[in-house]
């Protein structure tokens, strides 16, 4: 199966991939830690995606499907895809060349996911995640691992989020359309919890 996984910060986005990919092996592919390995890795499209990124400019589509191209090809029982396609001409280059079988749009209003964000915590010495509302630390602001001063990250403040939301659904709003016309769109509530969620993306999915 071939599925694009799109949903806003806090939609638990990254954990449905993950279910999706232990039950059935198909590789997660999620194009902002693709980048951010070629970079590491200091690949040589890596390096010429670092200047864009160290400008502060937006990577070419050229380039990034250049990036993801093969990742793609190589999967060849499925793939779950995150991150991908940003915008319209890299949806194109998806639908021309690829068998989608179903988009799960995973639908959190911006409140929860608000919520859900700023109740995001990490410890400031090993890097553990928390989170006040699922997953707190047994002593308040204090590590359960080691004990070191848990933390708010700079970029989960309130106003930080709102911005990062708007942006996304700017963003994606061309893209979720597109994908409704070709009839591939499946809204899930994802106000629910993870395991009903699941369920609801296998149903509908027909898995
Ligand atoms: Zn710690």
């Amino acid at each position: 199966m071939n599925i694009i996984i799109i949903g806003i910060q806090g939609s638990g986005k990254g954990t449905q991939a993950a279910l999706l990919h232990k039950k059935y092996g198909w590789p997660h592919i999620n194009l902002g830690k693709l980048l951010r390995d070629h970079i590491i890795r200091k690949t040589e499209l890596g390096l010429v995606v670092k200047e864009y990124i160290d400008k502060g400019r937006l990577v070419p589509d050229d380039l990034v499907i250049k990036l993801i191209k093969p990742v793609l090809d190589a999967a060849d029982s499925g793939f779950i895809l995150d991150g991908f396609p940003r915008n319209l001409a890299q949806e194109r280059f998806l639908l021309d060349n690829y068998r989608i079988d179903g988009v799960v749009l995973l639908d959190l209003d911006d409140e929860t996911a608000v919520k859900r964000i700023s109740a995001r915590r990490h410890c400031s010495v090993c890097h553990t995640d928390y989170n006040l509302l699922i997953n707190p630390p047994k002593v308040e602001n204090t590590c359960d691992l080691c004990g070191g001063k848990v933390v708010m990250r700079d970029d989960d403040h309130e106003e930080a989020i709102r911005m990062r939301l708007n942006k996304f659904h700017l963003k994606t709003k061309k893209v979720i359309e597109l994908f409704q016309e070709r009839g591939l769109a499946i809204p899930i509530q994802a106000d629910q919890p993870v395991e009903v969620v699941h369920q609801k993306i296998l149903d509908q999915l027909n898995l």
